[in-house]
């Protein structure tokens, strides 16, 4: 007789998205006249890029043809993409990254909830707290989480790290020892980021306990500020202590096609096993990972013109985030986040719980935001807005906003 993974019945659910989703349509539902904004969702809207649409075009070409057909992709990813990794994401960024350490994926949500495979059940995992549920989502499934308390919001087993504004939204070094560090800059939902200095001290703390950083740099091409590392890698000893997720979603609009690739640098090492021999063995690796066509798409955005057309979608995305912030600051929010991501943070007002305020913003500007309360118990009294609207839309969200 089978039996289930008893850990799945752990997981609360869907919570936060699917209640979104319900009051949204009660509401629209009591009030057909009403013209709803979303500045709540975390995907992207603009088209992919004319240069990734003529890679796309000319991809398909080549699988017509008997010359060009392409099967099975090799199980790390195409040559010519991993090359343009490497050459535009590391090497020009003074790192120095191998090709046969890049793992070109389907994106950052398979890997970031995967890899937690090649560690020992028993490991301990800390998390940025509020954060991008999937680390702990799949860390629940693989049994490492303990019990969930409905109170506090909290895994019996998971070490939270609070960021807040009283830290800047970048967590301390722990005071209890983790094995596994979950660490997402720029971040989702509080759109903070962590200068090359703090995270250096992450870097030097890994390789002191014998800790192993999971580092989910997904927005990554947002970062507008110097001091603000791209890469883990620019810190020093971090291919002995870390790996790091991208993804091609926010920056190039491949939400809905799909592509990404992690780092495993053959320097990171539990005893003398590397990492990275035990990522090549990972499921899914040929018949999983990113096809051809799409692979081509993602080596075009490294081309001049795909770098300046993706360059300009996130200007777009930037400046929305520009109109929502300033716009919230003017109004008196006390307002972080949109500098360095496409996600803004807010403090909701007059001591409101982050649902009083979601409901608050949808019965009387009709905008919709995300409650911070649904990324982690530290959520609770924020809100996210996010600036994948588009522009007019952006601005009257926010005109409706000022007038409350
Ligand atoms: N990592 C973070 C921090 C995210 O916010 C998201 C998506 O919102 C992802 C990863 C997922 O990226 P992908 O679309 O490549 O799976």
């Amino acid at each position: 007789m089978f039996k289930i993974n008893e850990n799945y019945l752990k997981l609360p659910g869907s919570y936060l998205f699917s209640t979104i989703g319900k009051k949204v349509k009660e509401f629209t539902e009591a009030n057909p006249d009403k013209k709803i904004i979303r500045l709540g969702i975390g995907d992207v809207t603009l088209p992919l890029a004319p240069a990734v649409i003529d890679a796309l075009h000319s991809a398909v070409d080549d699988m017509a043809k008997k010359e060009t057909f392409k099967g099975y992709a090799p199980d790390l990813g195409y040559e010519f993409l991993r090359s343009a990794i490497a050459e535009n994401d590391f090497k020009s960024r003074g790192v120095t990254i191998a090709i046969d350490e890049i793992f070109v994926s389907d994106g950052a949500k398979s890997d970031s909830s995967n890899i937690q495979e090649i560690f020992d059940a028993n490991c301990k995992i800390a998390v940025c707290d509020p954060v991008y549920p999937v680390y702990v989502d799949s860390n629940v499934m693989a049994g490492r989480t303990g019990e969930y308390i409905a109170d506090t919001g909290k895994w019996t087993n998971v070490i939270y790290m609070p960021c807040i504004k009283e830290n800047n939204f970048a967590p301390e070094l722990p005071k209890e020892q983790p094995d596994i560090i979950y660490l997402c800059f720029p971040n989702n939902p509080t759109g903070s980021t962590i200068t090359k200095d703090a995270l250096q001290k992450w870097v030097d703390y890994a390789n002191q306990v014998g800790a192993v950083i999971i580092y989910d740099a997904a927005y990554e091409a947002y970062i507008s500020e110097e001091n603000v590392p791209h890469t883990i890698y620019e810190c020093d000893g971090a291919k002995t202590c870390a790996i790091e997720i991208r993804s091609y979603s926010k920056n190039a609009g491949f939400t809905g096609t799909r592509l990404g690739f992690t780092v495993v640098p053959k320097d990171l090492k539990c005893g003398d096993v590397m990492l990275n021999s035990l990522w090549a063995r990972r499921h899914g690796t040929k018949f999983n990972g990113a096809p051809y066509i799409m692979q081509a798409a993602g080596a075009s955005i490294y081309t001049a013109e795909g770098k300046k057309q993706t360059m300009d979608q996130i200007a777009y995305y930037m400046n929305n985030a520009k109109v929502i912030r300033e716009g919230l600051q003017a109004a008196g929010y006390s307002v972080s986040g949109g500098v360095n991501a496409p996600y803004i943070w807010l403090e909701t007002p007059k001591g409101m719980t982050s649902w009083e305020f979601f409901d608050y913003l949808l019965n009387k500007a009709n905008v919709v935001g995300t409650p911070g309360s649904g990324f982690g118990p530290s959520g609770e009294g924020y809100f996210r807005l996010t600036s994948f609207g588009t522009y007019e839309s952006t601005l009257e969200a926010i005109e409706r906003i000022n007038k409350l």
